[in-house]
């Protein structure tokens, strides 16, 4: 199988600097293996840009053939920034969010997540959800004791319970079969706490390209409020 992907990043209407991170930066189509990775960091000043540009820039180091799992990638993102706090203290509380897909041409999307960067599948129309955020809501809806809903308007509905940067941080690993005509998307939480799912769906529906749909998205979240940072892959499935 084929993937063509392209990406967008904004700083957003609110916040001074852009701390999320994108991997590849230029828009592509491949028909062999490709590393594709979001990370949304945090900490003060700048730390937050540099934590999630070394996790991505260890994540993706190695060629996409290598054999590495996402797993692995993403650990490899977690020590290069636990190190990068070690070498300078003014770094220190620094963290991100990894979430990278590596995709293969037998067409699978094997992927390994960190934080509340999400992916998900665009299929028939229909968006679902691939990747469970490692944030206090998710735990407490899937534990039954809020709603979805009430998540959307949690007063800690950004607290991150998994986070690059922590020396103990595991990823969740798992992998999804592709068919030809997916769409699939990662993004920073600048996105979906923006914009519910039926208007990304719409978003995906109409654009006819990965580099329409992925800045189309990123207006339609700057135009409901813009209040974090929004950073879009999009990667389409061809036979
Ligand atoms: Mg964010």
């Amino acid at each position: 199988m084929r993937f063509t992907w392209a990406s967008a990043t904004h700083v957003g209407l609110v916040r001074a600097g852009n701390e999320d991170s994108v991997h590849p930066k230029t828009d592509g189509s491949v028909a062999e293996p490709v590393v594709i990775a979001v990370a949304d960091g945090m900490g003060g000043a700048v730390a937050g840009e540099v934590a999630s540009r070394v996790a991505i820039e260890a994540a993706v180091a190695a060629d996409p053939a290598a054999d590495l799992t996402p797993g692995e990638r993403v650990r490899l993102g977690n020590e290069a920034v636990v190190r990068a706090v070690e070498d300078d203290y003014t770094l220190s509380g620094m963290g991100t969010t990894l979430t990278l897909g590596l995709f293969t041409p037998s067409g699978a999307a094997h992927i390994a997540h960190v934080g509340d960067s999400r992916m998900y599948l665009f299929r028939d129309g229909e968006l679902r959800q691939l990747t469970r955020d490692h944030t206090l809501v998710a735990d407490l809806v899937a534990l039954g004791q809020i709603t979805a809903e009430q998540a959307e308007t949690h007063p800690r509905r950004n607290l991150v319970t998994r986070v690059i940067g922590a020396p103990d941080a595991e990823p969740d690993e798992f992998e999804v079969s592709l068919l030809p005509g997916d769409r699939v998307v990662i993004c920073s939480d600048g996105l979906n706490s923006m914009l519910r799912d039926a208007e990304i769906a719409a978003c995906l529906e109409e654009a006819e390209s990965p580099s329409e749909a992925a800045w189309s998205l990123v207006e339609a979240a700057n135009a409901a409020g813009g209040t974090d940072n929004t950073t879009v892959a999009v990667v389409d499935v061809s036979s």
